[in-house]
């Protein structure tokens, strides 16, 4: 037995369970099954009973329990001579011991005499389902026919073997019971001119008839006859789908577009699963399972391939991640090199998107051809790395200043130009863990190019604090994959309708080994590390299937989400959040986005331009922490904003400190008088919330309302708190 047999098996029992017609009316079963012991006298009755309706030719199946009786034997071999030559005897074994003349049920030669004797002996599969026969049997001198060939009529005798049509359904071959027609139960006629078969349902050890379970063997020998009745009847057995699949393969390799591969492999299923049974009607076999089989681990290959390809390849460039450089040892003898490529957000955002990858490649030409490294890795947000032979420090620094200077030719990607420069980071810690070199240098890279200078080397001991930069990329994907990042949503009370009118998206890591990691230091981290895109992203798509799902209760439900400081002015953010909110289908006035002024904004203009864009586009805009940046007021002057969240720094204090009041009392004023609503957040006590509420705020937050929850929790206390605010109306 193969693995293949199995799903060949479950192939053909499945087809032929639900392709099934009827059998043909020609040939009648007569059993004997359930008659009384079944001597030779009462064998010579039912040849009696059967030759009185006069059939066109009968054929024995039964065992003949000859020299028991003599006086039976001498009736039974009378009504066969009277027969004629219209008799015939089956003879059965199993395909196991089809070579022992004894195991076949062969007639008594005095019973039998020069009337043709036929043999069904079916080949099985792996669970005794019959699948073929063999043409002719020979045993010692004698070659015997298989009793299909006789009922099909068949003059010539073929060598090899033949296929029986399973189709045919087994329940609808005629069969009458041999006790009843002894009885003269049935009116004259019903065996005249007919092929009659006189047999019992154990003439065999049980064989599976596929598709219909277990059935008396003689069924098999009519499918098989009704086989025989096909024009072709040969087997070109699994190779002929296997090259089907194996060229298919081959072809989609080729294909470009993700469409059309899809559909070659869907009309491959369809073939796969369709053209056995249906050529299986012009009498030829066809298997589709060592194709199936084959589709099936090239498939879980690809897969397999794709996941560690996702994670050892950046996607755009094609070239290795810093993850492919880490996770083989460094050579003894070689440092390590981070080079990072300022403004490369910016060169990317001007590019079109199938020139990304393009850009990527031709920075690490030059890095390549410069630094003599054979390989280039390419880490995310305009980081590229390598190993290359140590020289002493001063030959390698300027060795580097001469790499930089190769950058002061601009880029010439399609018909852009672009100017940059570069900066690097060397790690020279030998012998440390590849890991922790690669991350050095990335520290370093990144601190030379924040304070502008060209090559910053590593220092030992920072190696504390590095390990996390690296690897983060790599762990906040997989957290985002697999659940560890999550959405905690944070409602927001509404003074004015006395409900809750909306919440706050705030992103939550339950770190597998780190445990749980606030917000504010994560956010941090993978500002620097390149990866906050990616996140505010998935938290805006979030935070969208979480307002689409409140809002879909009826009332208006407004969700803030963070943006970082760090995003406000990059190039694409416009392009992006207008996609996103398009594709999915909202109202981008459901969708208020929270502005923080502290985190470090790089370009104020096209900052200011980027919010007026996204609330032009139907954003709402906040203002968050209100109060604690360096230029709240100027902040505010130019930012057009929708609302202000007054820091909760000032909220803790309100009770306590009348220098905090005051300046609440004042920025309720001023927001109100430029036309802003006041969000207060931080709230702890009943007291600071209605204090909030006669001073004029307008929304507030805080644990005294509730604690950031998880969506389902949030979601189920709004949706009781709608019902009882309509059972109170
Ligand atoms: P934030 O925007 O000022 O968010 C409010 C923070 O105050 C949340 O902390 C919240 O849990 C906490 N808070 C709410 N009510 C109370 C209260 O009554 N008392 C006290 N003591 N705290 C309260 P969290 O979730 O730790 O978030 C910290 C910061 O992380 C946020 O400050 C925000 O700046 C940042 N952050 C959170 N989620 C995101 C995000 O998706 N994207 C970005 N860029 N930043 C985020
Ligand atoms: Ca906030
Ligand atoms: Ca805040």
């Amino acid at each position: 037995m193969s693995i293949t047999d199995i799903p060949r098996h479950v192939y053909w029992n499945t087809a032929f369970h639900f392709v099934t017609r009827p059998a043909p009316s020609s040939v009648v079963v007569v059993s004997v099954d359930g008659m009384p012991e079944l001597d030779t006298a009462t064998e010579a009755r039912v040849l009696e009973g059967v030759r009185r309706q006069m059939p066109r030719q009968v054929f024995v199946d039964l065992r003949i329990p000859y020299g028991l009786d003599a006086s039976g034997d001498k009736q039974l071999k009378a009504i066969i001579d009277s027969y004629g030559t219209d008799v015939a005897f089956v003879a059965r074994a199993s395909e196991a011991n089809r070579k022992d003349k004894s195991a076949f049920t062969f007639p008594a030669r005095e019973i039998a005499g020069k009337h043709p004797i036929y043999v069904s002996s079916w080949n099985d599969n792996f669970i005794h389902a019959a699948v073929s026969a063999p043409y002719s049997v020979t045993i010692g001198e004698r070659t015997y026919p298989a009793f299909a060939v006789a009922l099909a009529g068949l003059k010539a005798v073929p060598p090899g073997t033949f296929y029986p049509d399973f189709t045919v359904d087994p329940a609808t071959i005629p069969q009458v019971s041999a006790r009843t027609l002894l009885q003269n139960g049935y009116s004259p006629g019903l065996l005249t001119g007919r092929t009659v078969v006189i047999t019992a349902s154990n003439g065999i050890a049980p064989m599976r008839y596929l598709g219909h379970g277990i059935k008396p063997p003689v069924s098999l020998d009519i499918a098989g006859a009704e086989g025989l009745k096909r024009p072709l009847n040969a087997d070109l057995s699994f190779l002929p789908l296997l090259l089907l699949a194996v060229g298919t393969v081959l072809l989609t390799n080729r294909m470009q577009r993700r469409a059309a591969k899809n559909m070659a492999y869907v009309a491959l299923t369809m073939i796969l699963v369709f053209l056995p049974i249906s050529v299986r009607f012009l009498g030829l076999v066809v298997h589709p399972d060592v194709a199936m089989t084959f589709m099936s681990i090239y498939g879980a290959i690809r897969l397999w391939q794709r996941r560690t390809r996702r994670i050892q390849q950046t996607s755009t460039s094609g070239l290795p991640n810093f993850l492919a450089l880490s996770s083989h040892p460094i050579e003894v003898g070689r440092d390590v090199i981070v080079a990072v490529v300022g403004r490369y957000e910016e060169i990317l955002a001007t590019l079109p998107r199938d020139l990304h990858g393009e850009c990527a490649n031709q920075i690490a030409r030059r890095l390549s051809v410069g630094s003599g490294a054979g390989q280039i890795f390419h880490g995310d947000g305009g980081h590229f790395a390598w190993a290359e032979e140590a020289r002493p420090l001063d030959v390698q620094l300027s060795h580097l200043e001469g790499l930089r200077a190769l950058f002061s030719a601009p880029l010439q990607i399609g018909t852009h130009t672009f100017d940059t420069n570069i900066h690097f980071g060397l790690d020279r810690n030998e012998g440390l863990d590849a890991l922790t070199r690669v991350n050095s240098a990335l520290a370093s890279a990144n601190e030379a190019l924040s304070n502008g200078r060209p090559v910053e080397v590593f220092e030992a001991h920072r190696l504390a604090e590095a390990p996390w930069e690296l690897s983060l990329h790599a762990r906040i994907d997989e957290g985002l994959r697999n659940g560890d990042i999550w959405l905690a949503f944070q409602p927001q009370w509404d003074y004015r309708t006395g409900r809750i009118s909306g919440a706050e998206a705030l992103i939550r890591w339950n770190h597998p080994t780190r445990g749980y990691i606030a917000p504010d230091a994560f956010i941090l981290q993978a500002e620097r590390a390149g990866r906050i895109d990616a996140l505010t992203y998935w938290v805006l798509e979030e935070a969208i299937t979480a307002a689409q799902a409140v809002n879909a209760l009826g009332s208006r439900f407004q969700m803030s989400i963070n943006l970082s400081g760090q995003m406000v002015d990059k190039p694409d953010l416009v392009e992006n959040f207008r996609e996103i909110v398009t594709r999915r289908g909202i109202d981008p006035g459901l969708l208020t986005i929270e502005i923080t002024e502290t985190s470090g904004m790089n370009n104020r203009g096209d900052a200011v331009r980027n919010m007026s864009r996204l609330r032009d586009l139907g954003f709402r805009l906040s203002i968050d922490d209100f109060g604690t940046g360096e230029a709240s007021l100027a902040y505010l002057a130019d930012l057009p904003s929708d609302e202000l969240k007054i820091d909760r720094r000032f909220v803790s204090r309100l009770l306590s400190s009348d220098r905090d009041r005051a300046i609440i009392t004042s920025t309720i004023g001023l927001a109100h008088a430029l036309g802003q609503a006041v969000v207060a957040e931080g709230i702890e006590d009943e007291a600071t919330f209605h204090l909030l509420a006669a001073l004029g705020c307008d929304h507030a937050q805080g644990y005294y309302l509730s604690k950031p929850q998880p969506f389902d929790v949030m979601f189920r206390d709004y949706q009781a708190r709608l019902m009882r605010h309509s059972r109170a109306v």
